[in-house]
């Protein structure tokens, strides 16, 4: 089985014998977890290991790959946070082409498919083709990379909701995020896709009320052994993380519970000093 590593260039997929008599290949869209390879769970690892077809964006861990079997064509589609290799019609075009070939397919998505994954998109193409389709939910990053990094999302103590938001606001199309009705809402925030928004969402929360002093932190590729953690507030973890070169894949904590960090950090990834402290 060739492995097909991100940097690579995507191969070109094999959809010569296309032929719409045959019954459709059932689609998996698999939440591979968050990068830590054994945060799949049970389910989709069997969906992975019964695959002949496999879809595979930036984020998912090579180690997951070798669990297809070792005949299964590999496919990367490259479709990481902030670099979209190929467009998602496209993707959602060979979903159904390989599909409709009768061949079984895994959809492997970082975290889960549903939270900011475009996992929506996928399943409505294919519910719109007749194709058939599981959705086996994943441990998403916005959970995970915070427990990673010791931070509980929710706790009696600090906090009674979480939300989950993005900080890239590209498309015209999306519903705009409401900072000044977030900052009034208290709570943890966790805000996925915006490292580099960071210094332009924290000043509009603070804007909109929420205080300076509100512990925050970011963390970078959570739950691998490349894990990053930068603690600070909301007035100054923008310039931390800048300064600290953090960058895509992370996310951001804001709320009361970011503090629990400091004495909760139980993960050191590969090296013990990765974690970096005021
Ligand atoms: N469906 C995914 C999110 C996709 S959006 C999930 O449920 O996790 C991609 C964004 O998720 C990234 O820009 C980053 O903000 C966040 N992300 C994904 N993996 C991450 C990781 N290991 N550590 C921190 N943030 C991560």
């Amino acid at each position: 089985m060739e492995v097909i590593l991100p940097q690579n260039k995507m191969i070109q997929p094999n959809l010569a014998d296309t032929s719409s008599a045959r019954r459709p290949g059932l689609v998996y869209l698999i939440g591979a977890g968050p990068g830590d390879p054994e945060l799949i769970t049970v389910k989709g690892l069997r969906a992975l290991q019964k695959a002949q077809v496999v879809l595979y964006d930036r984020l998912i861990a090579p180690e997951l790959l070798r669990e297809a079997p070792s005949d299964a064509e590999l496919i990367y589609v490259g479709k990481g946070a902030d670099c979209h290799t190929l467009p998602q019609e496209q993707i959602n075009a060979l979903l159904v082409q390989y599909a409709q070939q009768g061949r079984t397919v895994a959809r492997l998505k970082g975290g889960d498919p549903f939270v900011f994954g475009r996992g929506g998109e996928e399943a409505q193409v294919l519910a719109e083709a007749g194709i058939p389709f599981e959705i086996i939910p994943g441990i998403s990053s916005a959970i995970a990379a915070p427990a990673y990094a010791g931070i509980p999302v929710t706790h009696r103590d600090y906090a009674s909701s979480v939300t989950i938001v993005t900080g890239h606001e590209g498309k015209a199309a999306s519903p705009p995020v409401n900072w000044d009705a977030l900052a009034a809402l208290g709570g943890t925030l966790i805000v996925l896709m915006g490292v580099k928004a960071l210094p332009h969402f924290t000043t509009r929360l603070i804007a909109g009320g929420r205080s300076a002093q509100t512990p925050a932190a970011v963390v970078q590729e959570g739950t691998t052994i490349r894990q990053r953690v930068v603690i600070g507030t909301l007035e100054d973890i923008a310039a931390r993380a800048d300064a600290a070169g953090l960058s895509s894949p992370a996310l951001t904590v804001i709320g009361a519970v970011a503090h629990l960090h400091d004495l909760l950090a139980w993960y050191e990834g590969a090296d013990q000093q990765r974690n970096i402290h005021e």
